[in-house]
Protein backbone atom coordinates (compact mmCIF):
# COMPACT_ATOMS: atom_id res chain seq x y z
CA UNK A 1 0.00 0.00 0.00
CA UNK A 2 1.37 3.03 -1.41
CA UNK A 3 -0.02 5.76 0.95
CA UNK A 4 0.70 3.51 3.97
CA UNK A 5 4.25 3.12 3.07
CA UNK A 6 4.42 7.12 2.85
CA UNK A 7 2.83 7.76 5.86
CA UNK A 8 4.89 5.38 7.85
CA UNK A 9 8.01 6.94 7.75
CA UNK A 10 9.56 8.70 11.25
CA UNK A 11 8.58 11.95 10.76
CA UNK A 12 5.52 11.12 10.51
CA UNK A 13 5.22 9.43 13.82
CA UNK A 14 3.66 12.05 16.08
CA UNK A 15 4.06 11.38 19.28
CA UNK A 16 4.88 13.78 22.26
CA UNK A 17 8.84 13.34 22.19
CA UNK A 18 10.44 16.89 23.71
CA UNK A 19 7.73 17.05 26.14
CA UNK A 20 9.96 15.41 28.86
CA UNK A 21 12.78 17.52 28.05
CA UNK A 22 11.23 20.20 29.36
CA UNK A 23 13.02 21.29 32.73
CA UNK A 24 10.24 23.49 33.78
CA UNK A 25 6.84 23.83 32.06
CA UNK A 26 5.92 26.94 33.39
CA UNK A 27 5.49 30.18 31.30
CA UNK A 28 8.55 32.52 32.22
CA UNK A 29 7.25 35.86 32.57
CA UNK A 30 9.03 39.00 30.81
CA UNK A 31 10.85 40.95 33.43
CA UNK A 32 8.44 43.80 33.82
CA UNK A 33 5.33 41.39 33.81
CA UNK A 34 4.33 43.27 37.02
CA UNK A 35 3.92 46.42 35.20
CA UNK A 36 1.05 44.56 33.06
CA UNK A 37 -0.50 43.12 35.60
CA UNK A 38 -2.78 46.21 37.31
CA UNK A 39 -5.78 44.01 37.26
CA UNK A 40 -5.85 40.69 39.73
CA UNK A 41 -5.60 37.28 37.90
CA UNK A 42 -8.55 35.18 39.18
CA UNK A 43 -7.54 32.19 41.03
CA UNK A 44 -5.89 29.61 39.78
CA UNK A 45 -5.01 31.78 36.50
CA UNK A 46 -1.65 31.75 35.47
CA UNK A 47 0.23 35.36 34.68
CA UNK A 48 -1.54 37.03 31.54
CA UNK A 49 1.50 37.07 29.71
CA UNK A 50 3.13 34.63 28.19
CA UNK A 51 6.61 34.77 27.76
CA UNK A 52 7.59 34.11 24.01
CA UNK A 53 3.94 34.65 22.78
CA UNK A 54 3.11 34.85 18.92
CA UNK A 55 4.72 37.67 16.69
CA UNK A 56 3.04 40.96 17.74
CA UNK A 57 3.38 41.61 20.99
CA UNK A 58 1.00 44.84 21.85
CA UNK A 59 3.39 46.44 24.42
CA UNK A 60 0.69 49.24 25.43
CA UNK A 61 -2.42 46.83 24.68
CA UNK A 62 -5.30 47.11 26.87
CA UNK A 63 -5.19 45.04 29.72
CA UNK A 64 -8.12 42.80 30.85
CA UNK A 65 -10.57 44.12 33.13
CA UNK A 66 -12.29 40.54 33.78
CA UNK A 67 -14.76 40.62 36.41
CA UNK A 68 -13.90 37.81 39.09
CA UNK A 69 -17.52 37.65 40.49
CA UNK A 70 -18.73 33.79 40.80
CA UNK A 71 -21.73 34.87 39.59
CA UNK A 72 -24.80 31.38 40.15
CA UNK A 73 -25.34 30.44 36.99
CA UNK A 74 -28.91 29.65 36.04
CA UNK A 75 -28.36 26.88 33.13
CA UNK A 76 -28.89 23.56 33.42
CA UNK A 77 -29.15 22.09 37.15
CA UNK A 78 -28.20 17.84 36.95
CA UNK A 79 -25.83 16.56 39.17
CA UNK A 80 -22.88 15.86 38.48
CA UNK A 81 -22.17 11.96 37.87
CA UNK A 82 -20.41 9.88 40.13
CA UNK A 83 -17.31 10.33 37.45
CA UNK A 84 -17.68 14.18 37.37
CA UNK A 85 -16.89 14.93 40.80
CA UNK A 86 -17.90 19.21 40.90
CA UNK A 87 -14.87 20.51 43.26
CA UNK A 88 -12.93 19.66 39.72
CA UNK A 89 -15.23 22.00 37.54
CA UNK A 90 -15.97 21.13 33.89
CA UNK A 91 -13.59 19.27 31.77
CA UNK A 92 -13.21 21.48 28.84
CA UNK A 93 -12.54 19.72 25.57
CA UNK A 94 -11.92 22.12 22.42
CA UNK A 95 -12.57 20.29 18.87
CA UNK A 96 -10.42 21.43 16.47
CA UNK A 97 -8.50 20.82 13.60
CA UNK A 98 -8.16 23.40 10.61
CA UNK A 99 -9.60 21.86 7.59
CA UNK A 100 -13.23 22.85 7.28
CA UNK A 101 -16.05 19.97 6.96
CA UNK A 102 -14.38 17.50 8.97
CA UNK A 103 -17.29 17.55 10.77
CA UNK A 104 -16.07 19.61 14.37
CA UNK A 105 -19.37 21.57 14.40
CA UNK A 106 -21.36 18.53 14.12
CA UNK A 107 -19.43 16.78 17.06
CA UNK A 108 -19.34 19.51 18.72
CA UNK A 109 -22.74 19.81 19.33
CA UNK A 110 -23.43 15.94 19.08
CA UNK A 111 -21.44 14.92 21.81
CA UNK A 112 -22.29 17.98 24.22
CA UNK A 113 -25.73 16.91 23.56
CA UNK A 114 -24.92 13.11 24.47
CA UNK A 115 -23.08 14.30 27.21
CA UNK A 116 -26.04 16.11 28.47
CA UNK A 117 -28.34 12.96 27.93
CA UNK A 118 -25.93 10.90 30.67
CA UNK A 119 -26.75 13.26 33.51
CA UNK A 120 -23.89 15.38 32.38
CA UNK A 121 -24.42 19.62 33.12
CA UNK A 122 -22.73 21.03 29.83
CA UNK A 123 -21.84 23.73 27.74
CA UNK A 124 -20.92 24.31 24.49
CA UNK A 125 -19.24 27.54 23.57
CA UNK A 126 -18.93 28.53 19.51
CA UNK A 127 -16.25 30.30 18.52
CA UNK A 128 -16.31 30.16 14.74
CA UNK A 129 -17.44 33.10 13.25
CA UNK A 130 -19.62 31.84 11.12
CA UNK A 131 -22.07 30.61 13.91
CA UNK A 132 -22.26 27.00 12.80
CA UNK A 133 -22.79 25.29 16.27
CA UNK A 134 -25.27 28.23 16.91
CA UNK A 135 -27.38 28.06 13.74
CA UNK A 136 -27.96 24.29 14.14
CA UNK A 137 -29.36 25.07 17.87
CA UNK A 138 -31.96 26.83 15.94
CA UNK A 139 -30.88 30.32 16.80
CA UNK A 140 -30.01 32.82 14.60
CA UNK A 141 -26.21 34.46 14.90
CA UNK A 142 -27.90 37.50 12.76
CA UNK A 143 -30.44 38.47 15.95
CA UNK A 144 -28.04 38.03 18.74
CA UNK A 145 -26.90 41.27 20.08
CA UNK A 146 -23.82 40.27 22.31
CA UNK A 147 -21.74 36.93 21.46
CA UNK A 148 -18.68 35.63 22.00
CA UNK A 149 -16.90 38.81 20.60
CA UNK A 150 -17.86 40.61 23.31
CA UNK A 151 -16.97 38.03 25.74
CA UNK A 152 -13.62 38.22 23.86
CA UNK A 153 -12.68 41.78 23.19
CA UNK A 154 -14.92 43.74 25.47
CA UNK A 155 -14.47 40.94 28.66
CA UNK A 156 -18.14 40.83 29.22
CA UNK A 157 -19.57 37.83 31.38
CA UNK A 158 -19.79 34.67 29.29
CA UNK A 159 -22.81 34.27 30.85
CA UNK A 160 -24.22 36.70 29.35
CA UNK A 161 -23.94 35.17 26.28
CA UNK A 162 -25.54 32.21 26.95
CA UNK A 163 -28.85 30.69 26.05
CA UNK A 164 -30.46 27.63 26.86
CA UNK A 165 -31.35 24.92 24.56
CA UNK A 166 -30.74 21.04 24.32
CA UNK A 167 -27.89 21.95 26.22
CA UNK A 168 -26.07 25.66 26.93
CA UNK A 169 -24.81 27.36 24.29
CA UNK A 170 -22.55 30.56 24.20
CA UNK A 171 -23.34 32.05 20.92
CA UNK A 172 -21.23 33.67 18.17
CA UNK A 173 -22.23 36.12 15.83
CA UNK A 174 -20.43 37.46 12.52
CA UNK A 175 -18.56 40.26 14.26
CA UNK A 176 -16.47 36.97 15.87
CA UNK A 177 -14.28 37.59 12.70
CA UNK A 178 -13.16 40.60 13.86
CA UNK A 179 -12.04 39.63 16.70
CA UNK A 180 -8.77 38.14 16.18
CA UNK A 181 -8.00 41.83 14.71
CA UNK A 182 -9.37 43.32 18.13
CA UNK A 183 -7.65 40.74 20.52
CA UNK A 184 -4.62 41.36 18.65
CA UNK A 185 -3.28 44.11 21.38
CA UNK A 186 -4.39 43.00 23.70
CA UNK A 187 -2.27 41.49 26.39
CA UNK A 188 -3.24 38.30 27.46
CA UNK A 189 -5.08 37.75 24.18
CA UNK A 190 -4.46 33.97 23.83
CA UNK A 191 -5.95 33.74 27.53
CA UNK A 192 -9.26 35.43 27.58
CA UNK A 193 -11.62 32.39 26.70
CA UNK A 194 -9.65 31.10 29.44
CA UNK A 195 -10.13 33.72 32.22
CA UNK A 196 -14.19 34.04 31.06
CA UNK A 197 -14.79 30.47 31.41
CA UNK A 198 -13.52 30.68 34.86
CA UNK A 199 -16.79 32.29 36.31
CA UNK A 200 -18.98 29.28 35.08
CA UNK A 201 -16.33 26.31 35.20
CA UNK A 202 -18.05 24.93 38.24
CA UNK A 203 -21.60 25.53 36.98
CA UNK A 204 -21.08 22.63 34.40
CA UNK A 205 -19.36 18.89 34.08
CA UNK A 206 -18.23 19.79 30.37
CA UNK A 207 -17.34 22.78 28.26
CA UNK A 208 -17.32 21.76 24.44
CA UNK A 209 -15.56 24.23 22.89
CA UNK A 210 -16.13 24.44 18.21
CA UNK A 211 -13.31 26.54 16.67
CA UNK A 212 -13.00 27.60 13.33
CA UNK A 213 -10.95 25.95 10.33
CA UNK A 214 -7.41 27.77 10.91
CA UNK A 215 -5.06 28.28 13.68
CA UNK A 216 -5.10 31.60 14.30
CA UNK A 217 -6.33 33.16 17.68
CA UNK A 218 -9.41 32.00 17.90
CA UNK A 219 -8.53 28.53 18.14
CA UNK A 220 -5.71 29.34 19.82
CA UNK A 221 -7.82 30.51 22.55
CA UNK A 222 -9.94 27.72 22.87
CA UNK A 223 -6.53 24.89 22.88
CA UNK A 224 -5.25 27.87 25.54
CA UNK A 225 -8.50 26.73 27.84
CA UNK A 226 -8.95 23.46 27.50
CA UNK A 227 -7.73 20.48 28.93
CA UNK A 228 -8.27 17.98 25.94
CA UNK A 229 -8.37 17.90 22.06
CA UNK A 230 -10.90 16.12 19.87
CA UNK A 231 -9.66 15.87 16.02
CA UNK A 232 -12.63 15.31 14.21
CA UNK A 233 -10.52 13.93 10.98
CA UNK A 234 -12.68 12.94 7.55
CA UNK A 235 -11.13 9.59 6.21
CA UNK A 236 -12.42 10.94 2.54
CA UNK A 237 -9.40 13.16 2.12
CA UNK A 238 -7.11 12.14 4.95
CA UNK A 239 -4.46 15.33 5.67
CA UNK A 240 -1.47 14.29 7.76
CA UNK A 241 0.25 16.80 6.57
CA UNK A 242 -2.47 19.29 8.39
CA UNK A 243 -2.75 17.14 11.48
CA UNK A 244 1.39 17.52 11.88
CA UNK A 245 0.50 20.85 12.07
CA UNK A 246 -1.83 20.70 14.45
CA UNK A 247 0.53 18.98 16.21
CA UNK A 248 2.81 21.49 15.94
CA UNK A 249 0.53 24.05 17.17
CA UNK A 250 -0.28 21.93 20.39
CA UNK A 251 3.22 21.36 21.23
CA UNK A 252 3.86 25.70 21.07
CA UNK A 253 0.22 25.85 23.69
CA UNK A 254 1.75 23.30 25.83
CA UNK A 255 5.47 25.32 25.73
CA UNK A 256 3.97 28.66 26.15
CA UNK A 257 0.05 28.53 27.59
CA UNK A 258 -1.03 25.40 28.55
CA UNK A 259 1.65 22.77 29.87
CA UNK A 260 -1.10 19.67 30.19
CA UNK A 261 -3.43 20.24 27.17
CA UNK A 262 -3.81 16.87 25.52
CA UNK A 263 -5.32 15.12 22.40
CA UNK A 264 -8.18 13.14 24.04
CA UNK A 265 -8.76 11.28 20.57
CA UNK A 266 -8.76 11.68 16.92
CA UNK A 267 -12.42 10.60 15.84
CA UNK A 268 -12.62 9.14 12.03
CA UNK A 269 -15.62 11.28 10.54
CA UNK A 270 -17.77 10.79 7.47
CA UNK A 271 -16.53 6.92 7.44
CA UNK A 272 -17.81 4.95 4.35
CA UNK A 273 -17.48 1.53 5.26
CA UNK A 274 -18.23 0.60 2.34
CA UNK A 275 -14.85 1.78 0.52
CA UNK A 276 -11.70 0.78 0.34
CA UNK A 277 -9.91 4.48 1.03
CA UNK A 278 -11.93 4.75 4.27
CA UNK A 279 -10.52 1.51 5.37
CA UNK A 280 -6.68 2.12 4.53
CA UNK A 281 -7.13 6.00 5.69
CA UNK A 282 -8.16 4.69 9.56
CA UNK A 283 -5.03 2.35 9.05
CA UNK A 284 -2.95 4.87 8.51
CA UNK A 285 -4.21 6.95 11.58
CA UNK A 286 -3.81 3.88 13.74
CA UNK A 287 -0.62 3.38 13.02
CA UNK A 288 0.57 6.85 13.25
CA UNK A 289 -2.03 7.50 16.54
CA UNK A 290 -2.02 4.49 18.02
CA UNK A 291 -4.62 3.89 20.89
CA UNK A 292 -5.44 8.10 20.63
CA UNK A 293 -7.64 7.18 17.49
CA UNK A 294 -11.19 6.18 19.21
CA UNK A 295 -12.84 3.14 18.52
CA UNK A 296 -15.93 4.69 17.78
CA UNK A 297 -16.45 5.74 13.86
CA UNK A 298 -18.99 7.84 12.58
CA UNK A 299 -20.22 7.00 9.33
CA UNK A 300 -21.55 8.71 6.86
CA UNK A 301 -25.14 10.00 6.55
CA UNK A 302 -28.08 12.39 5.56
CA UNK A 303 -29.25 12.88 8.78
CA UNK A 304 -26.06 14.86 10.24
CA UNK A 305 -26.97 17.73 7.09
CA UNK A 306 -30.74 16.96 8.13
CA UNK A 307 -30.76 17.76 11.90
CA UNK A 308 -29.06 21.49 11.98
CA UNK A 309 -31.74 22.51 9.42
CA UNK A 310 -34.64 21.60 12.18
CA UNK A 311 -31.81 23.34 14.73
CA UNK A 312 -31.20 20.18 16.83
CA UNK A 313 -28.90 17.84 17.11
CA UNK A 314 -29.28 14.17 15.58
CA UNK A 315 -29.81 12.70 19.07
CA UNK A 316 -33.43 14.83 19.11
CA UNK A 317 -33.87 14.66 15.31
CA UNK A 318 -33.79 10.89 14.66
CA UNK A 319 -33.32 9.56 18.50
CA UNK A 320 -33.27 5.97 17.90
CA UNK A 321 -30.71 6.09 14.47
CA UNK A 322 -27.47 4.89 13.89
CA UNK A 323 -25.88 8.25 13.64
CA UNK A 324 -27.26 9.16 17.38
CA UNK A 325 -26.30 6.08 18.42
CA UNK A 326 -22.58 6.41 17.26
CA UNK A 327 -22.49 9.82 19.51
CA UNK A 328 -23.54 8.31 22.34
CA UNK A 329 -21.02 5.51 21.90
CA UNK A 330 -18.49 8.36 21.47
CA UNK A 331 -19.52 10.09 24.86
CA UNK A 332 -19.06 6.64 26.67
CA UNK A 333 -15.54 6.29 25.06
CA UNK A 334 -14.81 9.47 26.66
CA UNK A 335 -16.45 8.90 29.99
CA UNK A 336 -14.31 6.00 30.25
CA UNK A 337 -11.31 7.68 29.33
CA UNK A 338 -11.68 9.56 32.87
CA UNK A 339 -10.14 12.86 33.19
P1 LIG B 1 -16.71 21.59 10.20
O1 LIG B 1 -17.28 22.20 11.43
O2 LIG B 1 -15.45 20.80 10.47
O3 LIG B 1 -16.52 22.56 9.10
P2 LIG B 1 -19.32 20.38 9.91
O4 LIG B 1 -19.61 19.74 11.21
O5 LIG B 1 -19.97 21.69 9.63
O6 LIG B 1 -17.74 20.48 9.67
O7 LIG B 1 -19.69 19.34 8.77
C1 LIG B 1 -19.53 19.65 7.41
C2 LIG B 1 -20.73 19.14 6.63
O8 LIG B 1 -20.75 17.73 6.68
C3 LIG B 1 -22.05 19.62 7.20
O9 LIG B 1 -22.92 19.89 6.13
C4 LIG B 1 -22.54 18.45 8.02
O10 LIG B 1 -23.95 18.39 8.07
C5 LIG B 1 -21.98 17.27 7.23
N1 LIG B 1 -21.68 16.11 8.07
C6 LIG B 1 -21.04 16.08 9.24
N2 LIG B 1 -20.91 14.82 9.70
C7 LIG B 1 -21.50 14.02 8.78
C8 LIG B 1 -21.69 12.61 8.65
N3 LIG B 1 -21.25 11.74 9.58
N4 LIG B 1 -22.35 12.15 7.56
C9 LIG B 1 -22.78 13.00 6.61
N5 LIG B 1 -22.63 14.33 6.65
C10 LIG B 1 -22.00 14.85 7.72
MG1 LIG C 1 -17.66 24.21 11.87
Amino acid sequence: MGLLQRFARPEYRLGREGEAERADPEPERPADATATQAVPAAPGVQSAVPAQSSAQEGGDGVSSTIPSTPDVHAGQQHQPTQDQPQTRGAKVIAFANQKGGVAKTTTTLNLAVAFAEAGNRVLAVDMDPQGNLTMSQGIDPDSVDKSMYDVLVNNIPIRDVIRQREIDVACASIDLAGAEIAMSTKIGRERSLEKALKAVRDDYDFVCIDTPPSLGLLTINALTAADKVIVPVQCEYLSMRGLMQLQNTLSMIREELNPDVEIEGILPTLVDTRTVHAKEAIEILEENFGDRVFATRIRKTIRFAEAPVKGTSVLKYDPDGSAAESYRELAKEVLDNGR
